[in-house]
Formats: structure tokens, sequence, C-alpha cells
């Protein structure tokens, strides 16, 4: 068969404004690149204590008695819904399942953005808000955030007759500060003149002593949470959100019909079944997140650190975060350079709360990292970090 060598199929304009996304270095990549024995990944936010090893049990006898692979999952896992409205506290009649919160924001962007259509985030933020506003031709309104970035209280000033969406994230992601109820609240009512919605993501509520799934009162209210962060499970991909009954009859309409795999359901079923191992792991890395806050915080003006909600720590230091970054995988820890985050400053870093002994690891090769440098006892003027 002959192929047009050097065809190029016609993509959306759009398509060529979206930059590629760039994964985090893998721990495999790390250590083969400088021939290291042990590395640390403190990068992707994830649980370092895993899921409750009662869902590898459930998992396993699922693929003992595996006989129907050839059929599909179940679309409306009733089970996994009933026990996320006994977890959540709304009726199951509210609840919608995705692959993460990735899957059910995508789901909403299908639903309300027209091409044109205007998308407010505050920046900075978790990035794939700005790949899909791309996607979907979106115009975007960036807001952004204050000095200790809580969202700028005149943000519902730019919700307008164009806006269709306003996002916000809390905790936010890369940050780690919780929003103010009240500023959310001023923003979900100015978008309810509107008729706009506002996507609440609490990927990190289990860490945060705030719980906004309250808000979903509001008819214009969708809160999004996931099973990736606190319950341990990033691989199985399952995300959920409330919202109005009349909107997720309306959602249904743009969802994959089987958005999780039987293995998923049932993974989070079990996980659902042992809440008290996640609140458990939760608690270990609230405790070591605070540690490791007084230990940054202790470095000096060489490193500028956030109070943070969430399972990681925001940082800034008098170099630029790339090479901070690099060095640092060198020495065998992996963290999170967001200088390439909108709205961020290049010397922008973000580490995950790993377990003691990592934290431990990071402390000590930032503080070598630093040395090396020469500024880690010399103060410097922080102002110009942001
Ligand atoms: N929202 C935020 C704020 C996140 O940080 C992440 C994951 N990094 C997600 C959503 C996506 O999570 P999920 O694994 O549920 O798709």
């Amino acid at each position: 068969m002959s192929i047009r060598r050097g065809l190029r199929v016609k993509l959306r304009k759009n398509i060529a404004e979206i930059p590629e996304y760039v994964p985090g270095r893998s721990v495999e990549e790390v250590k083969k690149a400088y021939g290291l024995e042990r590395v640390v990944k403190l990068a992707s936010n994830e649980n370092p204590y895993g899921c409750s090893p009662k869902v590898y049990d459930v998992l396993q006898k699922v693929i003992a008695d595996l006989k129907n692979l050839h059929i599909y999952p179940p679309s409306n896992p009733t089970d996994l819904l009933e026990m996320l409205s006994d977890y959540t506290g709304f009726e199951v009649s509210r609840i919608v399942i995705g692959a993460g919160i990735d899957g059910v924001l995508e789901n909403i962007f299908r639903l309300l953005i027209d091409p044109g259509d205007e998308v407010v985030i505050p920046i900075p933020s978790f990035p794939y808000y700005h790949t899909l506003a791309a996607i979907s031709g979106a115009r975007e309104v960036r807001i952004e955030r204050q000095k200790n970035f809580k969202i700028h209280p005149d943000l519902p000033r730019y919700v307008t007759d164009k806006t269709k969406l306003v996002i916000i994230c809390s905790p936010n992601n890369p940050t780690g500060n919780d929003e103010d109820v009240n500023t959310i609240t001023e923003v979900i009512e100015r978008a309810s003149e509107v008729g706009a919605a506002v996507f609440i993501d609490e990927a990190y509520a289990e860490f945060s002593t705030q719980n906004l799934l309250s808000l979903a009162k509001y008819e214009n209210v969708i809160v999004a949470r996931t099973f990736s962060k606190a319950f341990g499970l990033a691989n199985l991909r399952v995300g959920y959100a409330v919202m109005p009954e009349w909107l997720r009859k309306e959602y249904m309409k743009v969802s994959t019909p089987f958005p999780l795999s039987s293995l998923a359901i049932e993974g989070a079923k079990a996980a659902l079944l042992d809440v008290e191992h996640m609140r458990w792991t939760v608690g270990e890395i609230v405790k070591e997140r605070e540690r490791l806050y007084s230990l940054l915080n202790e470095m000096g003006e060489s490193v500028k650190v956030y109070p943070s909600s969430a399972n990681f720590i925001y940082f800034e230091t008098v170099k630029p975060a790339s090479l901070i970054a690099e060095r640092l995988a060198r020495k065998g820890v992996i963290v999170r350079d967001c200088s390439g985050f909108i709205g961020c400053s290049d010397r922008a870093i973000r580490v995950s709360v790993g377990r003691e002994e990592e934290n431990e690891l990071f402390v000590d090769v930032l503080k070598e990292t630093l040395e090396e440098l020469e500024v880690l006892d010399k103060p410097r003027n922080l102002e110009d970090v942001s």
C-alpha cells in the first residue's frame, strides 16, 4: 500500500498554539542520567504511603475472578455512586464520575465552552486548565493572585456576560493556599448573575481543614474531588464531582459512556471502605508538611516558603528554579520546577511532601546546593524574586 510521505492532515487551528506537555522526569530517567542508585520523586503530589492495602487485596480477587474482560464496565456504577453519596453527603443524582478530575473537567469544557467564550482563571494554578481552555478555543481571562496567592478581590469584576466558566482551585496547585469562602461566594454570586458556572477543584481537600463541598448547594457550582491524592490511587484514574441534578443530566450527554474500568470502580470502592487508612496517611503527611515548612523557613533569606494546606509546599529561592531543580536531580531528588507555570516567577519550585526520610534527603540536598551556589548564608533581597 502506498502512503503519501510527508502528508499532514488538517488540524483544528488552535492546536498550533497549545504547548507540548512536558512531563516531570521519572525516577528511572534520573537514575540513568546521573548514575544514581537512590532517587526520590517529590514532583507529582502523589501519596508516599500509597493506597489502603485492602485495595490491592480486592483488586487481586477481582483479577482472579476475571472472566469478563470482553464485557463493558457499568456506565453508571451504582455501588460506587452510593458510596460516594455517603462520603460526600450528596444524593447520587448529583454525582458524576470521570477519569480523574482531568476527565471530569474535560467534560465540563465540552458541556459549556463554545469558541470565543471566556474562562476566568486565577493565576498561577493547575496548568491543565490552560490546556483545556486552549483546546476548546476559549478566551482565557487570567487574573493574577495576590502576594499570598489568594484570589484577587476584584476578580468578580472580570466575570461578564461573555464568561461561561470560572475555575477556582483550593487548596491551589502549585501555591498550596486555601481560598476564603467569602471570596468564593462573591465569585459564585457574580457568576450566577451572568449564568456562568464556577468549577471548584478540591483535588487536595483532604489535606486541608477546609471543605468546600457545601458550596455545591448553588445552582451554578461544580465541586470536584479525586482518588489520586489523599486516597493514593493516581494510577487508577478516578475522579468525581458534585453538581446540581439538572446539570448532571446535561453532563451525562457529553461524558464518554464508560468512563471507568471495572478495576478502577472496584479499587475506588475498596478505598472508600477503608477511609481510616486515607485519614492516617493524611495525618502523617500533614505532620511532615509542617515540619518541612519549618525546616525551609529556617534556611533564612535565601528561601522564601509559603504555608500550605495541601500535600506539597511552594517556595522560591534566590536562584532560578531550573538551576536548583537540575542540581537537586543530580543529587537524587526530583522536584517540580514551576517557572514554566503561567503566573509563576522564574524562582518557583513545588516539592511534594514525602515520607520523613525523603523529606530529610530533600532538605539536605537543598542546603548543600544553596551552599555550593554560595547563597545560603548570604542574605539577598527577595523582593526581586517575584
Ligand atoms: N486538579 C489539580 C489541582 C491537580 O493538582 C491535579 C493533579 N495533579 C488534578 C486536578 C488532576 O487530578 P486527577 O488525577 O484526578 O485527574
